[in-house]
């Protein structure tokens, strides 16, 4: 007898890592994405591979990122090596102009040995005419998302995962408390397990299973101001906007945090901001244009720590969202946990701070973090 697939819903970086996840564990996975894959958030992200300010999020988020930083590097070599697409893994470092929060901070980077000096902009690239006090974190790296998701699809392809683009998934079906299959075009998949992973929109498809997770869509736009290849060589981020270098010499400006529903536009008044951030930041970039505009919809959770677990009332339904600003870093450890959800396989990670029994505790109405 035919075993029946474990379906993921969502293209983006969280479930296709997750897919990937599933897959490599020999599992038959079926991939359904309603537009096209790594085309919304996950696209959208500088790349950055650490949450700006760690110290300001619950500890479960570090321990998400911690894991997933490590496995960047062999997980790009990976994909570089079976697919051809190199998804650019640089450890730049990220210089963080400013000594707000510097208490906080250091003792985040003592609890988590993380190595966070103090250190000045002029030291970390001498002879540039720039300077500014602050914290220097070398550990840091960027991966150029869009060459991730590329890379994944491809990775997917070869693990013969089915993937099943612009094709939304409308619902579950269930017999008592477990699920049996997936609604799509109107018609019932027979399935063994399913993940949700849909970012900002997973909170229409789940709420009409009771499940009322306090996910929406934060907009977030970026720009890019293209220099020479290696103008600048660190991320800098002050004041909560940020530089990200790439290896094309393209610098990406990011980025704003903007609570306006589901509508995907960029504004004037985006790009002047990021314009005059950057501007601020590196005086030098103003003799260079602005090639790029756009925005993502990040699937924001209040306190930033995504919702991984099983439904609380259907078995056989999981869910991973939730990650809001840190999505790309998060996503490794994230798909890691929610297989050994979905495989009842024993992780290193505690699955608790994660669960879906949150939403019931009250994190519907905790304010969003910003
Ligand atoms: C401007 C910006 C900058 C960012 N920078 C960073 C950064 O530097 N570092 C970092 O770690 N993170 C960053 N992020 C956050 C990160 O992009 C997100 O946290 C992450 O991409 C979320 O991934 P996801 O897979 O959950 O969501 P998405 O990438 O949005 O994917 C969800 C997918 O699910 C699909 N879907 C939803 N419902 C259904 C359905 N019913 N049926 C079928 N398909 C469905 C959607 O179409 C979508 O493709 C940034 C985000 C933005 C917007």
């Amino acid at each position: 007898m035919r075993t029946r697939p474990i379906v993921v819903v969502g293209g983006g970086v969280i479930g296709l890592l997750t897919a990937r996840e599933l897959a490599l564990a020999g599992h038959e996975v079926r991939l359904f994405e309603q537009g096209h894959l790594g085309r919304e958030a996950s696209w959208a992200a500088g790349g950055i591979l650490s949450p700006l300010h760690p110290w300001r999020y619950p500890d479960p988020v570090t321990r998400l990122a911690q894991p997933s930083m490590e496995a960047y590097p062999a997980l790009c070599e990976s994909l570089a090596r079976s697919t051809g697409i190199d998804p650019e893994w640089t450890p730049s470092g990220l210089m963080r102009l400013g000594e707000d929060e510097g208490t906080e901070a250091r003792r985040w980077a003592d609890h988590f040995t993380v190595s966070l000096e103090p250190k000045s902009l002029g030291e970390i690239c001498p002879d540039r005419g720039v300077d500014g006090a602050g914290f220097w974190m070398p550990a840091v790296a960027h991966v150029r998302s869009p060459r991730l998701l590329r890379a994944l699809e491809a990775e997917l392809r070869i693990l013969k995962i089915a993937i099943h683009e612009e094709t939304m998934v409308e619902g579950v079906t269930r017999e008592r408390e477990r699920l049996t299959g997936l609604v799509v075009n109107g018609e019932t998949i027979a399935v063994s397990r399913v993940v949700v992973c849909g970012g900002a929109w997973t909170r229409s498809l789940l709420e009409r299973y009771g499940l009322a997770l306090p996910v929406r869509p934060m907009r977030g736009q970026m720009i890019v101001i293209q220099t020479p290849p290696g103008f600048l060589k660190p991320m800098i981020l002050k004041g909560g906007r940020y530089l990200v270098p790439r290896r094309d010499g393209a610098v990406l400006v990011g980025s704003t945090m903007e609570s306006v529903g589901f509508v995907k536009e960029t504004t004037e008044v985006a790009r002047d901001d990021l314009i005059a951030a950057a501007h601020g930041i590196w005086p030098e970039l103003a003799a260079y244009p602005v090639t790029h505009q756009w925005a993502g919809l990040r699937p924001s959770s209040p306190d930033g720590v995504p919702f991984i677990g099983e439904h609380p009332e259907i078995r056989g339904l999981f869910v991973s969202t939730g990650h809001f600003r840190n999505g790309i870093v998060l996503a490794p450890a994230s798909a890691r946990l929610a297989a050994d959800l979905v495989l009842e396989r024993d992780g290193t990670l505690d699955p608790r701070p994660y669960g879906l029994d949150r939403v019931a505790e009250g994190a519907r109405d905790a304010p969003v973090l910003k």
